[in-house]
């Protein structure tokens, strides 16, 4: 089986790349903009729709490129809170993307503010022993047209579901680059990928609304804090002190507190915004008073926010959640210190914690039917 399609997907083009192709094959040079407006803002799902071009070029837009690398297997709802997008690659690899639709007061879902969490792996290598995106490894890197097709996958489905007007096609208010992978190990294509999505004749959506997390490569958030683009970062903590982060995230052994803190206070101060502490409380693992202590001591030093997320268990894998008045006993050791946090509660979010795991359901599934 091959591993890389014979033809590069659409998605992966900048407009800089497409127009030199373009000009190679003795094409005009405006219609680069306007296959990508096809692309982004009319939403097109062939070659044919793209009515404005010759006959002639969409054909050889066809041989040239692959005009979607996923295709959309199933989407599993959740309470209507949460939809997850299982999406299989030419290689025949399984993603996944999520809509998380966080309902307001008085308004449906239809009109709540929706974040968009995308993959950049097929696995993942880090090994966090709590994670369900690394239990069998890497199988391989994204690459950027890829990680765009997860967005447009998403733009398809709620486009879908409120039918409206060419010009008002759906958006969204988020991403976050939360699925399966670790975002910073994949680096160029990430940036590549988050690049077409910032740019005007691409989706056109802000840098600051995208969030990249990461489990902590220090040099690659040093290269982040480095970039033009200003994208927000979030850090999976999960261990206030190196003797509990060592025990669950092996990127500590690398990079450990004394590297990662001054890292990510470097990367706030050039971007002068809160970054986000991400801490999943796993019983007995990092859920003590000491814990909650030390995380209160390195959240007022780097101003940062905490995201505590109640652990959310993995099939196979001995990790529990602690219970709510755990919970609640930990989050208040940084509520009385004025820290400022999160813990959520509501079931629905659930899913958004577990990215990783209808991949594995369904790779299970297959190795259980081929022989
Ligand atoms: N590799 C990156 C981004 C993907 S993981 C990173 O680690 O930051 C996205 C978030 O989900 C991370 O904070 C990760 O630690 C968390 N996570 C992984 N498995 C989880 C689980 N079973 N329950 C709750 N959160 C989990
Ligand atoms: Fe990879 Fe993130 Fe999971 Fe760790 S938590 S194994 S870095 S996806």
């Amino acid at each position: 089986m091959k591993l890389e399609p014979e033809k590069p997907p659409i998605t992966g083009e900048t407009l800089d790349s497409l127009t030199l192709r373009l000009k190679e094959h003795g094409e005009p040079v405006f219609r680069a903009r306007q296959i990508l407006d096809w692309v982004y803002k009319k939403r097109a799902r062939s070659w044919d729709e793209m009515s404005n071009l010759p006959k002639a070029l969409r054909a050889w837009l066809a041989e040239s490129f692959d005009f979607d690398p996923a295709t959309l297997l199933h989407g599993k709802q959740s309470m209507d809170i949460t939809d997850k997008l299982l999406l299989e690659l030419r290689d025949r690899s399984l993603i996944e993307t999520v809509i998380i639709r966080a309902p307001q007061d008085g308004v449906g879902l239809e009109h709540s503010r929706k974040t968009i969490c995308i993959s950049t792996q097929v696995g993942c290598a880090m090994g966090c022993v709590f994670c369900a995106s690394g239990l069998a490894g890497l199988k391989r890197d994204l690459s950027a047209g890829e990680i765009v097709a997860q967005l447009l996958h998403v733009c398809y489905r709620e486009d879908a579901r409120t039918p409206r007007a060419r010009a008002e096609l759906a958006s969204f208010d988020n991403i976050v680059v939360m699925g399966m992978g670790e975002p910073l190990a994949n680096y160029d294509a990430l940036i590549k990928a988050l690049s077409i999505v910032n740019a005007e004749w691409g989706l056109g959506f802000g840098a600051r609304r995208i969030t990249v997390s990461t489990s902590g490569l220090v040099p690659k958030i040093l290269k982040l804090a480095d970039e033009q683009l200003g994208f927000r970062l979030a850090i999976s903590l999960h261990g206030a002190t190196d003797e509990v982060r060592e025990k669950i995230m092996p990127v500590n052994k690398a990079y450990p507190l004394a590297k990662l803190i001054p890292a990510v206070r470097a990367f706030s101060e050039k971007h002068g915004r809160m970054i986000t502490l991400e801490f999943i409380l796993i019983e007995d693992v990092n859920d003590s008073l000491d814990q909650a202590e030390r995380l209160t001591e390195i959240a007022r030093d780097l101003h940062a926010h905490v995201n505590l997320i109640p652990y959310n268990t993995v099939e196979g894998l001995p990790w529990k959640r602690p219970s709510v008045a755990r919970q609640e006993r930990f989050v208040s050791v940084l509520e009385d210190a004025r820290v400022s946090v999160t813990l959520r509660r509501e079931k629905g979010h659930d899913i958004e914690a577990a990215c990783g795991q209808l991949r594995l359901k369904t790779e299970r599934d297959r190795a259980e039917v081929s022989p």
